[in-house]
Order: C-alpha cells, then sequence, then structure tokens
C-alpha cells in the first residue's frame, strides 16, 4: 500500500515533531499546577508565560491580551456570549451566511432567546458586500462577528474595513481567524478587532487547545468563571497542550511565512494541471483573495463524495466540505450561501500543509486524473 497523502489541512494538521518533543516534559516530570506558589509550580508558570509571548508576537498582541481555552469553538463562544451580556439592551447581531458551526449554532440559541441576528449573504464568488454590513447596523446592534478565513472555500474577508465600520456605531467586532492564523501574517492591532480566536489544531499543535486575544479584559465576560488567566477563563491550565502551541508558534515565527508562500505556489501549480488534464472543472471561492492552501473544486457531472472514496482507496485523503458537518448528509451551507449548482459541481476541498511534498501532489494529480475519468465513463 502506498504512504497516506493526507490533503485535509483545514480540518486538522498533525502534531510537529518539534512541538511533540516540547509537550513531553510537561505530561511527565513538569506536573507541577502552574497556580502552586511553590518551585514546581511556578517554573511552570514561567513556561506558560513563554508560550503565551510567541503566541501574542504570532497576533502582534500584547501577551496579556491573550488566553487559553480549550478550542477555537469555545474562544468563539466566549467572545460572542461577552459582547451580549455586557450589553443587554441590545438584541440585534450581525455575521454571515459562511460562518464555521460553532457560530451559526450559537447565534441560533441567541435567536431562541429573543436576539435578532442578520446572517450577510455571500455572492458566487463568496465575498461579502460591505455595503450590505453598512445597511443591516441598527441602534441596537451589540455585535458584528465575521471569519477573517473560510474554512471550506478559503476566502479571505476584510476584516480591517469591517472592525472600522463597527467601531465607528460602538459596536464590538469579534473574528474568528481559526483557518487564518499561521497562513498569513495577522496583527490585531492593525485589524483592531475587540476579539480574535483561533485554535491550536490548525497550525500543527494538538486538538484541545484554543487562543481568545481580548483588546479590553475590563469589558470581559468570562464563560467559565474561576481566577486563573487573570480571572478571564478558569481551569487549570492544559499546560501540555499549551506550551505545544507556544511551540506551533514559535515554528511559524521562525519560518517567516517562507513555507506558506511555497504552499501557494504548490497550490496553485496543482490546480494548473488539474485543469490542464481534466475537462469541465471549476474552482470555487474569491480566487483571487484565498489562503494559501486552499483549493475547493468540483468535476462537472462527478458526485464529491463518491471521489472523495475513491481516492481514499489510494490511500489520498480529501474532504466534501467542513469536517465538522460532513458527517451530516446536508449540502455545505457555505456552498449554498454561494449559490453553488452543487447537482453538476460538487466539490472536494484540498487543503495542504506545510509537510506536504510536489511528490505528493504529483501523485494526488496522476490519480485524480484516472478516478475521475473513471467516474465520469460510468
Ligand atoms: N472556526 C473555523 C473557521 C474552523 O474552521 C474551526 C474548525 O474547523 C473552528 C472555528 C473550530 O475550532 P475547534 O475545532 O478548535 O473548536
Amino acid at each position: 500500500m502506498n504512504r497516506k497523502i493526507y490533503l485535509d489541512n483545514n480540518a486538522t494538521t498533525s502534531v510537529a515533531e518539534e512541538v511533540y518533543s516540547a509537550m513531553l516534559p510537561y505530561l511527565k516530570e513538569e506536573f507541577g499546577n502552574p497556580s502552586s506558589t511553590y518551585s514546581i509550580g511556578k517554573d511552570v508558570k514561567e513556561d506558560i508565560n513563554k508560550a503565551r509571548s510567541n503566541v501574542a508576537k504570532l497576533l502582534n498582541a500584547n501577551p496579556d491580551d491573550i488566553i487559553f481555552t480549550s478550542c477555537g469553538s469555545e474562544s468563539n463562544v466566549s467572545a460572542i456570549m461577552s459582547a451580549v451580556r455586557s450589553n443587554p439592551d441590545k438584541k440585534h447581531i450581525i455575521t454571515t451566511k459562511v460562518e464555521h458551526a460553532s457560530i451559526i449554532v450559537t447565534m441560533g440559541y441567541l435567536q431562541s432567546i429573543g436576539y435578532d441576528i442578520t446572517f450577510l449573504e455571500v455572492d458566487k464568488q463568496g465575498r461579502l458586500n460591505i455595503e450590505d454590513l453598512k445597511n443591516s447596523i441598527r441602534e441596537d446592534t451589540c455585535l458584528i462577528s465575521i471569519m477573517l478565513a473560510n474554512n471550506e472555500i478559503g476566502n479571505i474577508y476584510p476584516i480591517k474595513e469591517m472592525a472600522k465600520i463597527a467601531h465607528e456605531k460602538n459596536i464590538v467586532f469579534h473574528c474568528d481567524a481559526v483557518q487564518a492564523v499561521g497562513k498569513f501574517k495577522i496583527d490585531v492591532k492593525d485589524l483592531d478587532v475587540d476579539y480574535l480566536s483561533f485554535s491550536g489544531h490548525k497550525i500543527h499543535a494538538p486538538k484541545g487547545i484554543g487562543v481568545l486575544y481580548i483588546k479590553d479584559s475590563k469589558k470581559f465576560i468570562p464563560l467559565i468563571f474561576g481566577h486563573q488567566e487573570k480571572n478571564r477563563r478558569g481551569g487549570t491550565e492544559n499546560v501540555p497542550y499549551i506550551i505545544g502551541l507556544g511551540k506551533a508558534a514559535e515554528l511559524i515565527l521562525n519560518d517567516d511565512f517562507e513555507k506558506e508562500k511555497e504552499l501557494e505556489e504548490l497550490r496553485d501549480y496543482m490546480e494548473e494541471e488539474i485543469k490542464k488534464n481534466i475537462e469541465d472543472v471549476y474552482i470555487y471561492g474569491d480566487l483571487d483573495n484565498r489562503t494559501p492552501n486552499t483549493s475547493s473544486i468540483a468535476f462537472k457531472g462527478v458526485k464529491a463524495d463518491e471521489l472523495m472514496l475513491v481516492l481514499e482507496s489510494f490511500n489520498i485523503f480529501v474532504s466534501t466540505g467542513s469536517a465538522c458537518n460532513s458527517e451530516l448528509a446536508v449540502p455545505s451551507h457555505v456552498l449554498t450561501a454561494c449559490d453553488a449548482n452543487l447537482d453538476e459541481y460538487s466539490p472536494i476541498r484540498v487543503s495542504l500543509g506545510k509537510y506536504n511534498t510536489k511528490e505528493e501532489i504529483d501523485t494526488f494529480i496522476k490519480t485524480l486524473i484516472n478516478v475521475v475519468g473513471m467516474l465520469r465513463r460510468r
């Protein structure tokens, strides 16, 4: 059997060797509780704060403005619930139709308790219209929550411009940056967002560790109360995972996004070769403004779930949408929002990672040409 070729890095990434090694001592000998006042606790606390500094550097944030959470979803929900609880008289929220499930489901809950939610539409390329945002703002809008990069089609949204519009009207702005961090440079001071979320397992740290950037902690109401994280997130810190995330951030900083530039070239090469060799290919998303690793690509008449299964039999792993909803037999809400013709063009999502090689991509292309041909002949 061939070696596994993993091309689903927007779903999750492998833990980097360096991250794994950095974590190991904290699963064994460095077991102290960071809240303890004796040395084995204090040493661990210091190490956590080094990790915090690396994570802060990745976002150009102050280390004090970073809290560790259990995942990207928790960061998203914490930011949203803080914004609504700190402004109880305002009952209107603006978000988009293409957000991650952790946002959409939270909005559904808020709707059920009386909030009015505006879900901004996107066009066929998945782009948002800034005028729509401006026109949706109301006297009682308490929060705007919009993602920086989309998990399925890779679109990058103009967060700086949208946060400015929010602040002109005194509205809190939250940004889900789970699919953006590590893929391009992010500067929270330049974006001027109030909250920004991301997740370790998308950047070669383990699953189960997230980050929330909080611009003004005085205005933040925690989701989990407790004294840790300067009273902003209760619960004894997940020390090994925080250390792992700090290492993952350091690897990105040391690399200075060189790998991501190479990834973009590899993704573009892959798309060009596919288009040269297969007829009737359609690529979803804003092709001029996407994350460097993502390709949502469809082959006329070929069902994405069948294609995914046949590719799996060749040990090649892609997805048909976000991992979070791929178990449900419902069309992707992102592609539906793009008014996609899913009967003719149902896409697979190919998302590259920094450990993918050109050889792997060549094997994928060769296999894909054969498999698409075979499925079309059937
Ligand atoms: N937001 C986006 C855009 C995502 O793609 C994901 C995960 O796929 C999340 C949030 C949730 O992150 P986590 O899996 O750490 O909860």
